[in-house]
């Protein structure tokens, strides 16, 4: 599998580090709602498609990246760095 850095191109995936679920949004850290901090921590979608993961080129230019792929095929649609600018994907899956 290749993912394609925003900064370093197509690499593959052995430069890079699974950082979690994308999805999770991270309650307000004055809150003392256990639930919603169990949720945040535990909780997880086991999506069958596309899926919106944190992927860190650790191997690269350490950037947190958000990446789009297919849990089914593994086929990746979209990559953009985890705090903005978006980047289509051009390289093989
Ligand atoms: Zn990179």
């Amino acid at each position: 599998m290749l993912i394609t850095c925003p900064y370093c191109g197509p690499r593959d995936v052995s430069e890079f580090s699974y950082q979690g679920d994308g999805n999770r949004t991270r309650p307000d850290p004055s809150s003392t709602d256990q639930s919603a901090w169990n949720a945040y921590v535990y909780d997880r979608v086991n999506t069958a498609g596309d899926h919106k993961e944190i992927w860190q080129h650790a191997g690269g230019c350490r950037s947190h990246l958000a990446v789009t792929r297919n849990t089914l095929t593994h086929r990746i649609s979209d990559v953009a760095f985890a705090g903005g600018t978006k980047r289509r994907h051009g390289g093989r899956s």
